[in-house]
Parts: C-alpha cells; sequence; structure tokens
C-alpha cells in the first residue's frame, strides 16, 4: 500500500509514529552490547533477535548475519517498489560503560529529569528505536513508503564495523548494494548558535591514518659519541609533527555551514575567521574545530630498555585525521614532517568521503526537520571521526547522517558521546520519531 497524503506538507498521520519510541530506546539500552574491541563482550545477538521480533510482529522478515559467534548484524527489506532502495542503518553495539562513574546504572534505561539515561541514549539506540517505531507504526497502519527500504542493524560498529558493516559490505552485498542513498548516524540532531537552532546533517566525514613511525639508527654504549641515535630521531620527528599547525581547509560542506553561521553572525565567512565562527557553536565547537583542518596528534612513544643502552630502534604512533580531498597534502607534509630517518607504516588507513549537499533527499530531510521546527535552519557538517557510513560507501551509496533530535540549547551533546552520563531527552526522540516519519514518507 502506498501513502500519499498522511505525512505530506504539515499533515499529522492517522498513526503516532513516536508511540513506542521512548520505550523501545529504554528497552535496547537495558540489553548489553558493549563493545570492547574484541570478542568478550556480551556481542549483538541478543539485540538483533530483539529486533527481528519487533519486525516480524509487523510482519517484516528480516535476516540475521553473523561474522563470529554473537556478533550478529539484521537485515531487512520493505516498502514499496518505487525508484532505487534507500538503505537506513544504526548499530546495535555500545562502547562499554563504567557503571561507578555514573549517576544511575548506565544499562537501566532509566527516565530521570526528561530524559532517559543510559549507554547508547544517543551513539545510537535512540535512532534505532526512532527508526522501529515509525516502521512499526506505518506497518501496522498500512502506510508503507513508496519506495523500497533497506533496513541494517549492525555489529561492531565501535570496533571499526569489520565484524559489522564491514562483513554485510563484503560477504552479503546482494542484501544491499542496490541501494543508492543510506542514512546513518552523527547528524539531524540541532545546535544553537546565538539564539538560533541549526539542525546539522551530516555530509562528510574525515579519513583516519592511524599510523606507526619507526626510527631506525646505531645501537652502542650511552657514553659514547652517537650521531645515528633512533631516540633522538624519533622524538624530532614526533616533536615537529604534534606541534604542527594544520592550515585551515574547507571543503564544500564547511563552506556551507560556515556560510550559515556567518549569515546568523553578521558577517561574511572567509577562511580567516573559520575557526571563529566554529566557536559560535559552544561545546559542538571541540569536533567541528578540527574538520576544518587536518590534525595529527602523537599517542604512543616505547623505545630502548636500559639507561645506558643506545637501542637501534624507536617506535611512535600518531593519530593523523585528513579532510576528503586534502590526502595528498597531508601525506606529502607529513613527510617532511618526519624526516628522512623514519618510515611510516599504518596501523588503520580509512577513506574519507563527502556527498554533495543537493538533491530530493536533501530537501526532504530539510522540509521533515522544518515541518516539525518552523523557525530552524538547516546546514550541512563535515564529522572528525568515522561511522559505518565508511563500509557502506564502498558500495558507491550518497551518504548522510540524519538522526535527528530536537536539543536544548545548554546539553553539551557532542560530549554525551561515549561519555559518562549518556543520555537523551524524551521529547528530543519524539521528535525525532516524528521528523523521521515524515523524511520516510517522502524519501
Ligand atoms: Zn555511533
Amino acid at each position: 500500500m502506498s501513502d500519499e497524503t498522511s505525512t505530506s506538507g504539515a499533515g499529522t498521520p492517522s498513526y503516532d509514529p513516536a508511540a513506542e519510541v521512548v520505550e523501545l530506546c529504554r528497552e535496547l539500552i537495558r540489553i548489553d552490547t558493549s563493545n570492547y574491541g574484541d570478542d568478550s563482550g556480551p556481542g549483538e545477538r541478543k539485540a538483533a533477535e530483539y529486533v527481528a521480533t519487533l519486525l516480524d510482529e509487523v510482519g517484516i522478515e528480516s535476516r540475521l548475519y553473523e561474522s563470529t559467534p554473537g556478533r550478529t548484524s539484521l537485515v531487512a527489506r520493505w516498502g514499496g517498489s518505487e525508484g532505487d532502495p534507500l538503505l537506513v542503518h544504526g548499530h546495535l553495539d555500545v562502547v562499554p560503560a563504567a557503571a561507578e562513574d555514573w549517576q544511575v546504572d548506565p544499562f537501566s534505561g532509566e527516565i530521570q529529569d526528561g530524559y532517559v539515561w543510559g549507554r547508547g541514549a544517543v551513539d545510537m539506540k535512540d535512532f534505532d528505536a526512532m527508526l522501529l517505531s515509525v516502521v512499526r507504526a506505518r506497518a501496522r497502519a498500512g502506510h508503507v513508503p513508496d519506495r523500497p527500504i533497506v533496513m541494517a542493524f549492525t555489529a561492531d560498529e565501535e570496533a571499526g564495523g569489520h565484524k559489522g558493516a564491514q562483513v554485510l559490505v563484503e560477504e552479503h552485498p546482494d542484501e544491499i548494494a542496490d541501494c543508492t542513498e543510506a542514512i546513518g548516524e552523527v547528524g539531524g540532531f540541532s545546535a544553537t548558535v546565538r539564539g538560533q537552532r541549526v539542525y546539522l546533517i551530516e555530509a562528510a566525514e574525515k579519513g583516519m591514518a592511524w599510523m606507526r613511525l619507526t626510527a631506525r639508527g646505531r645501537a652502542g654504549h650511552g657514553s659514547m659519541v652517537n650521531p645515528e641515535n633512533a631516540v633522538t630521531d624519533l622524538a624530532a620527528a614526533v616533536a615537529r609533527i604534534g606541534a604542527y599547525e594544520w592550515p585551515v581547509r574547507l571543503t564544500p560542506t564547511m563552506e556551507v555551514l560556515l556560510a550559515t553561521v556567518g549569515e546568523i553572525a553578521g558577517v561574511p565567512a572567509t577562511p580567516e575567521n573559520a575557526p571563529e565562527l566554529v566557536e559560535e557553536f559552544g561545546g559542538a565547537a571541540r569536533m567541528l574545530g578540527n574538520v576544518i583542518r587536518n590534525s595529527t596528534n602523537p599517542t604512543m612513544l616505547s623505545a630502548g630498555y636500559k639507561v645506558n643502552v643506545v637501542p637501534t630502534e624507536a617506535t611512535a604512533h600518531v593519530d593523523g585525521r585528513f579532510l576528503p580531498g586534502y590526502e595528498d597534502e597531508f601525506f606529502a607534509t607529513l613527510a617532511e614532517l618526519t624526516g628522512e630517518n623514519v618510515e611510516i607504516d599504518f596501523v588503520s588507513h580509512q577513506q574519507p568521503w563527502e556527498t554533495p549537499y543537493d538533491g530530493r533527499l536533501v530537501d526532504v530531510m530539510t522540509r521533515s526537520l522544518l515541518a516539525e521546527d518552523p523557525g530552524a535552519v538547516v546546514a550541512p557538517y563535515l564529522m572528525s571521526g568515522g561511522t559505518d557510513a565508511k563500509h557502506f560507501r564502498q558500495l558507491d551509496m550518497r551518504s548522510y547522517g540524519f538522526a535527528p533530535l530536537r536539543l536544548p540549547a545548554d546539553l553539551d551533546f557532542t560530549a554525551l558521546f561515549h561519555g559518562v552520563d549518556e543520555r537523551v531527552p524524551v521529547d528530543a526522540l519524539e521528535f525525532g520519531a516524528r521528523v523521521f516519519d515524515r523524511f520516510l514518507g517522502e524519501a
């Protein structure tokens, strides 16, 4: 059945897309899916089976995929047959939580002060719950979207997605490869700039270069002259890399965002005032300040075993992040900074991506947000970290992050990701479900 009237314009649907969102979010939080970066955690199987049951109850069939026992992802196909399928993906795993640091049990899903508290409340059982609430309400009311929707609930995103999204892309492409567009996490939330709510749609992600630097020299007695000291060479390289001030580089996504902020602040945006404009975002500036330039942070050092022995080798690790379109500049600069005596190899190397901020899907996301929050502004942004989108992009999908939340101006939202006392406002969850329902009806 198609859905022509219920979600267009400012109409109110005959069903309530937000009816279950709060309870589903709490239930998902109560299923501990902590990801320790290996297989020592509880895994995602229980959560995936729960999602399968929720979909099955409204007549939607799903399939579970496991790379290793317990590390389970789910794929389900639903909707009409008009046009190419849209992928909507959310991960089921969460980062671990140290309960003693929290005000509430991180796996209780407690409601306090108008918030749902718990690990995964914003990353990203909130969006998993929104998607399920909307789909179940629509399925029950017979309001199936015209466009085919492929839902993927993945394992292992918090450890790079190698046992989740990557498995789907590499081993089960038949499930998802016909999707031309993808919607995932870390976008669609509001930030407040000078009293104006701005919804940030993720349209790009930085690339990642986790590197090991190795200097090799001549071993010898610590009392003697040694111009080929590996520790000296490595330390100098690390100091240059850590102290380097990467120049401001604005990708198309950030040009649009900063122009939007400039308009609100009443100043034209330029590369020169980009750092000040980013500060207008308050707490979110921690993340946005790093997406107007490449970055390199030295994180680990290791060399030697005795104070009077010069070792043959010294190593360091550097967390490098580069902007879409600036990978060549990043590596050329890095080679200069490291110098000749230091070798670089990769612990992990992932490409950045950027989807042009235009087209029908952008229009629909914007319209859906403005229908629920008429005075707001919508703009794209570039994310400093990585998500499952990096894997799904391998199959040539236009990707965006769109998990809508209307947030209080004084909430330090980005600090909640992987943070202590992670929580999400109840009314933001309900808002998100209503926006996502409009989006799905038109997407
Ligand atoms: Zn996440």
